[in-house]
């Protein structure tokens, strides 16, 4: 047998999620700026000793040096770059991150980089490290990831009859990923989420806003802010075809 060619490949990235394998060994998930998500193999990492250290906790922007091989890829050098302290501290800003990974987790496939993911989770994350992150901008970001992902939903036009839309209630459909005018929407064959006039005149403005400065101002009623937290959430499962674990653990947070 001829040996096997080893090749040796850096990459910066965040790590999103870490288990146990083996006696001494994790497997750790990164998501990396160019090779997308990734998993891994961190030898020896739970032994006292490990060269390791704490560099690859969930949560820390790492550069990292790696060994391609033919089961997992092996890391074999780590560097923390970022390591959000103060999201560490504060369980509200932890809540918030750990949901935003699970997101770039779920929304993701291995080695398969989905462009500007990888800037907008280190902007993301670092928002919230410096406790600027309010609820309108997590909802802002969260839109972002949506339509980087590929599922920017249609909020100008009838998604059937390509009419621009009324000023009045929109009825918004997953399915279709638009939103079915009044004359419309009996044509649709799943259920329609009701949408106020209100909340969509918001979340057109969150979709075509390019500076979050401009979010961080604005100031809205409580039942609007849970009216567009309901939208994305729901919008965000049907997507992932699951519920998002973290987005509990952010409502019990909120709630002490
Ligand atoms: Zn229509």
């Amino acid at each position: 047998m001829s040996k096997i060619r080893t090749r040796i490949y850096k990459t910066d990235g965040i790590i999103l999620k870490q288990i146990p394998f083996l006696e001494k060994d994790r497997i750790i998930t990164i998501y990396s700026q160019e090779y997308g998500k990734l998993r891994l193999i961190a030898k020896g990492i739970r032994s006292p000793k490990s060269k390791f250290g704490g560099s690859l906790e969930t949560l820390n922007s790492v550069s990292l040096s790696i060994i391609k091989r033919n089961s997992i890829d092996l890391i074999t050098e780590s560097y923390t770059n970022v390591t959000y302290l103060n999201i560490r501290n504060n369980l509200k800003l932890l809540s918030k991150s750990m949901y935003w990974i699970e997101l770039i987790d779920s929304l993701t496939v291995e080695n398969e980089p989905v462009k500007n993911m990888f800037p907008l989770t280190e902007f993301t994350l670092n928002l919230i490290n410096e406790n600027n992150c309010n609820d309108l901008c997590l909802r802002y970001l969260e839109l972002k990831l949506i339509i980087i992902s590929g599922y920017s939903p249609e909020f100008f036009e009838c998604t059937y009859c390509r009419n621009k839309l009324e000023p009045t209630d929109h009825f918004f459909s997953f399915n279709d990923g638009g939103i079915f005018c009044g004359k419309c929407k009996i044509n649709s064959n799943t259920t329609l989420l009701k949408i106020s006039l209100n909340c969509m005149k918001i979340i057109r403005l969150l979709y075509r806003e390019k500076d979050i400065n401009n979010i961080q101002k604005i100031n809205l009623e409580k039942n609007i802010l849970l009216e567009i937290e309901n939208f994305l959430l729901s919008y965000l499962k049907y997507i992932l075809e699951k519920d998002i674990k973290s987005y509990k653990f952010i409502k019990t947070i909120s709630e002490i």
